[in-house]
């Protein structure tokens, strides 16, 4: 048998295709550039210290763009059978799709119903928010057709000029409302522009507006904050807090110590080591070239699985606490790191090295990438093996 691989010497999480213990699943890991794992009790641990954060305030959880990247089919399920009762998605598609799991749980769409979506809405029981009199107008309508009491959510705009009806429409809304019997207004909505830069005096101006309409919307529960307004204090609670990233893991006051538990771990595989002479250009237009002799692995991960390609000479992947940074551009499916400062031997083909996880979480890599933690999540592509622990 001259010149079998030996297979033996194989490191034996390569041989790992499947877990099947019912804590964790994957698939087909070692046919996969890259393993992502999402930990359900992190998300669960950070749902329950909101609560704690929330002052008596009902927590809601946004599992949009498919909970942030991370799994709306797990996750929500998971929260709901923690207790979570309203969920908060940004599209239609996306309420239908979580009606499937979450059958009788409170789903409401940040975007609202398109004209003609109205119906679907009432069909699955999605309660759309509504933005402003055309879109108002037209549930209502929707509503009285199908016979149903439409339940929904009104929004005002309080400052960011980006969603929900004028202030000053507050009165004539609430009469419109009170003279409609097809329709329900459980929960009136504001978003704060600025609520990860705790000083800024757009803050208090929002909070404001928002209270000084309770008298107006008596019998409506209120809700101003997400994830970072939540850490801005009980006045900002109101009635229920709807949080996304920090439930993901994602650091909800920008620069300061982050309370919440990380969530994410992202490994990439080795494809190949090699050493290079000085003067080597290193990949697409030679963006960098080895200033001196050097060890470098290519990772088989890319930006097509959304590592984003400003972190080209930027970002970095880690081996447990050694930084190993990326060298050149970042491709399409792969990507190379300078690795002489680890051990020799210590890398090597089929190796995994973490390119988000305990020493860089999504707001280091953010940060590494010009962006933040959010789009990071958002970003992860569909091509890693998943693996959710318990
Ligand atoms: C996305 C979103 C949230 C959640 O925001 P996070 O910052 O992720 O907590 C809450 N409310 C609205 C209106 C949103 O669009």
């Amino acid at each position: 048998m001259d010149g079998a691989i030996d297979l033996s010497r194989r490191r034996p999480e390569i041989l790992v295709e499947e877990f099947d213990d019912g804590t964790c699943e994957s698939r087909s890991e070692a046919s996969c550039g890259g393993r992502l794992t999402i930990d359900l009790g992190a998300i669960l641990r950070n749902y329950r210290a909101l609560i704690t954060r929330a002052s008596g305030a009902r927590v809601a959880a946004v599992v949009k763009a498919d909970a942030y990247g991370l799994g709306a089919g797990r996750v929500a399920p998971m929260l709901a059978s923690a207790g979570c009762d309203t969920f908060f998605v940004a599209q239609v598609q996306e309420g239908i799709a979580l009606r499937r799991d979450l059958p009788t749980t409170r789903i409401l769409v940040l975007n609202g119903a398109a004209p003609g979506a109205e119906a679907a809405c009432l069909a699955h029981r999605l309660e759309p928010v509504l933005n402003g009199w055309d879109a108002f107008e037209a549930w209502s309508r929707a509503a009285r057709i199908a016979g149903l009491r439409g339940t929904c959510a009104v929004q005002f705009d309080t400052g960011m000029a980006r969603f929900g009806f004028a202030l000053a429409d507050a009165e004539r809304l609430s009469a419109r409302i009170a003279s409609t019997d097809h329709m329900t207004v459980g929960l009136v909505m504001s978003h704060l522009a600025c609520a990860d830069t705790p000083e800024d005096p757009a803050n208090p101006a929002q909070r404001d507006a928002m209270t000084a309409l309770r008298p107006i919307f008596p019998t409506a529960a209120f809700s101003l904050a997400a994830s970072s307004g939540i850490f801005l204090g009980s006045s900002y609670h109101l009635d229920l807090v709807r949080p996304g990233a920090a439930l993901y893991g994602v650091a909800p006051v920008p620069g300061d110590a982050n309370p919440m538990a990380p969530v994410v771990r992202l490994e990439s595989r080795v494809v190949q080591v090699r050493t290079v002479p000085g003067g080597t250009g290193i990949g697409y237009g030679h963006a960098a070239r080895a200033p001196g002799p050097m060890r470098l692995a290519t990772l088989a991960v890319g930006y097509a699985d959304g590592l984003p390609r400003s972190l080209s000479g930027r970002g970095s992947a880690w081996l447990q606490g050694l930084r190993l940074p990326v060298v050149g551009r970042v491709s399409m499916d792969s990507l190379v790191v300078d690795v002489s400062r680890a051990p020799e031997g210590a890398v090597a083909h089929g190796d995994f090295l973490d390119l988000i996880g305990p020493a860089n979480g999504v707001d280091g890599v953010g940060k590494e990438a010009g962006t933040i933690g959010y789009e990071v999540l958002t970003s992860l592509g569909r091509r890693y093996a998943r693996r959710y622990l318990a």
